[in-house]
């Protein structure tokens, strides 16, 4: 009898230090992702987006757009193209005191990626001086064109020049002139909390898809800030709960995060 109760207290005993390993092992902590480079979106608590045109300004469309955006009291981001921001500098010096932010889009929009890092600095470097001569304020924000640029040009960008790399997360694919309902369907249904949403104040078709557009991301609650205030905003992602008991956990491969 002695023997038995000794034998049952030594299996429970072992049956709860068996249960040690398994509670550790749910806290092992998962490798952290690579510091980002480029910005596609932002993690924000709250409905914020914000608006970016590109490759303006344009004599006829941007102050259309700019009437717009102040009608509808919403700040945007213009990156601009240098040799556009050289010949209008009024446009831009009125869409900075409307509030808006000015980024760097290069000189003549060519391809990073395929140019001599020397070329690449005087492209942005020209278009920077361009900015500041018409408005006062330095660029803080570069786009390149097309969204190109090698791992070491974004390096440097960053690194030396200072400048946060901005792409985007929702494309309406408005420079295929596809017509203002579709640019305006595509850009209502991409948007999230946090998107950078991509388009150009330099064809007619998406000047014309704003009215509806802003209409309708308004009646979705969402709030317009220019890319450097979104910045402000971010918020680290909130993990993913994991369940208290690693055994019951699903395998990471069916989790819908990553
Ligand atoms: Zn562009």
């Amino acid at each position: 009898m002695l023997r038995f109760l000794a034998a049952l207290f030594f299996s429970i005993s072992m049956a709860s230090l068996a249960q040690e390993p398994a509670a550790t092992t749910a806290t092992t902590p998962v490798p952290s992702p690579a510091p980002k480079t480029t910005i596609s979106s932002v993690h924000v608590d709250g409905p914020y987006i914000a608006l970016t045109f590109d490759d303006g300004p344009d004599r006829k469309l941007t102050p259309r757009l700019l009437d717009l955006l102040a009608q509808h009291h919403i700040h945007a981001t213009f990156f601009v193209v240098g040799e556009n921001a050289a010949q209008y500098p009024e446009i831009l010096q009125r869409a900075v005191r409307e509030g808006h932010e000015i980024g760097n889009h290069s000189w003549s929009h060519p391809n990073f990626a395929k140019m001599s890092e020397e070329s690449v600095r005087s492209q942005i470097r020209r278009t920077e001086e361009a900015i500041v001569n018409a408005t006062g304020v330095h660029p803080t924000l570069l786009r390149p064109p097309y969204g190109a640029i090698t791992t070491r040009e974004k390096r440097w960008v960053r690194n030396d020049l200072g400048y946060e790399i901005i792409l985007w997360d929702v494309d309406p694919l408005d420079w295929r002139n596809p017509g203002p309902t579709v640019v305006t369907n595509r850009i209502v249904k991409e948007t999230r909390a946090g998107s950078i949403v991509l388009s150009h104040d330099i064809h007619a078709q998406t000047i014309e898809a704003m009215p509806e557009t802003l209409r309708e991301l308004e009646e979705k609650g969402f709030k317009f800030v220019t890319v450097s205030e979104l910045l402000k905003m971010a918020t680290a992602p909130t993990p993913s709960p994991k369940p208290v008991n690693a055994a019951a956990s699903p395998s990471p491969a069916l989790s819908p995060s990553g």
